[in-house]
């Protein structure tokens, strides 16, 4: 019998196996993959300053592709393209802001954290279920022979639709509505190609999150920048997804061949595509985080933070998991009940920032949002900047009319959703 079992070697996994390790307790972290990040599949942002209490200079040895020193949000439409550009030299300096990293460098880095600090960490095994005696859960199953372990807590870190949670009914059936799939390519391209063409130098990065990309199916698409490569991909709704007919893969096609992209990518070739599932149904489904003898962390628990501008997991997953690993410490060594976990996330940004984005995920992927506020917003701007002399100037409310009217938006409609996303993003 151990003390912690760790299921998902992930950043939440690895995170709670972290903490639990230097509290001092024996810890087991299982992962199904050969190595940690080898089964994962991302976008490619991390944003690494919940490290900062835990590992103080975290930033110096992260295995880096590039630091985000740009940050773009993008409309498209077929023919046009409206971008909000901000840059920073701050986030090019230590303690930085996000950076692009893979999950294959990324997760094994911090696993081997864990390790360090004392975790006994266990490859290519599968936890196939949950022992539970007495409606406590009391350890796993593995796959491998002979391979039942025991413990006095377990935590499931294993990731979007976590088959440990709902074992316990702790999530419901799979709901399509709260997921959305995200499907990416990792284009190869000369380093001072992507400079040259990104606007960047060095160790400077840049996160394109673009609105409009995906056929008015609700979701959105990315292009970040690594070192000698691009990531590129779309986030969709799966129930739009299916009702359309149409290919994640041609949604990527399309975005590649807009005209505002194209040029970023041209020449540069195709050397791995990877999809995976989203959790997106924010505060108002997360599911109980705890049980008797179980915690719940990251992806696992739904705790990845999608709303619109914002997509951040591995953060989310990170603090997510430290407060595991603290509660499990604090169950074994003090016999506190394992329902502190909530409580501590409460008192932390996972939960205070999924609670005050709630209605995010509504809003964001609404008809108007995804349909017809980009083509209105392009028209408005086009509007504005086009020169119609002879004719003088139109003026903002009629161009606001005309497009509004073009998109089928009716004005009351943008002012009730401007209100809500005001209240929303307050
Ligand atoms: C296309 C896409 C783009 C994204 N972009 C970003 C981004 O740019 N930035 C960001 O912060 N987040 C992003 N996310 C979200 C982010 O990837 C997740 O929120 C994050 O990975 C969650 O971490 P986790 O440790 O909870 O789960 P995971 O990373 O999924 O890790 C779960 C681990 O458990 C292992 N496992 C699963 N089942 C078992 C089992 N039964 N036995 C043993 N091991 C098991 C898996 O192999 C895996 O290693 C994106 C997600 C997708 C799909």
């Amino acid at each position: 019998m151990t003390d912690v079992i760790v299921v998902g070697a992930g950043p939440a996994g690895a995170s709670a196996a972290l903490t639990a390790a230097r509290a001092g307790l024996e810890v087991v972290l299982l992962e199904r993959g050969p190595f940690p990040g080898s089964k994962n599949a991302y976008g490619g942002v991390v944003y690494g300053r919940v490290l900062d209490d835990v590992l103080p200079g975290w930033y110096d040895e992260v295995p880096v592709q590039r630091w985000v020193t740009r940050r773009s949000t993008m409309v498209l439409t077929d023919t046009q393209a409206l971008t909000v550009d901000f840059r920073s030299t701050a986030w090019g300096e230590a303690p930085y802001n996000g950076c692009t990293t893979f999950r294959a460098d990324f997760d094994s880095w911090l696993a081997n954290k864990a390790v360090e600090a004392g975790a006994q960490l266990v490859t290519s095994t599968v936890a196939t279920g949950l022992l539970v005696e007495n409606g406590v859960v009391v350890g796993v199953t593995t796959d491998r022979p002979d391979g039942d372990l025991r413990a006095k807590v377990v935590i499931a870190a294993d990731g979007v639709n976590s088959f440990l949670a709902k074992q316990l009914g702790l999530l419901p059936k799979t709901d399509a509505a709260h997921l959305t799939l995200g499907v990416k390519e990792v284009l190869s391209l000369p380093r001072e190609v992507i400079d040259e063409r990104f606007g960047v130098r060095g160790d400077e990065g840049v996160d394109v999150e673009i609105l409009g990309c995906t056929r008015g199916i609700a979701g959105g698409g990315f292009v970040y920048t690594n070192k000698d490569s691009l990531s590129v991909g779309v986030v969709v709704s799966i129930d739009g997804l299916a009702k359309s007919g149409i290919r994640p893969e041609e949604l990527i096609a399309d975005l590649k061949a807009h005209p505002a992209v194209a040029p970023w990518v041209q020449g540069a070739e195709v050397k791995e595509y990877a999809a995976h599932l989203i959790p997106e149904g924010g505060y108002d489904h997360l599911p109980e985080l705890s049980a008797p003898g179980f915690l719940v962390t990251g992806d696992a628990a739904g705790l990845c933070l999608a709303a619109g501008i914002w997509l951040e997991g591995v953060n989310f997953a990170i603090g997510s998991g430290l407060a595991a690993g603290k509660a499990a410490a604090g169950h074994v060594q003090r016999d506190e009940p394992l329902t502190s976990y909530k409580q501590d996330l409460e008192g932390s940004f996972v939960l205070q920032d999924h609670k005050r984005l709630r209605k995010a995920p509504g809003l964001v992927l609404s008809d108007r949002v995804q349909q017809q506020y980009p083509g209105m917003i392009a028209d408005l701007v086009e509007g504005m900047f086009t020169v119609t002399n002879p004719t003088a100037k139109p003026g903002v409310l009629t161009l606001l009319r005309r497009s509004a009217k073009k998109h089928g938006v009716k004005l009351r409609h943008l002012a009730a959703d401007g209100l809500s996303g005001g209240r929303t993003f307050r």
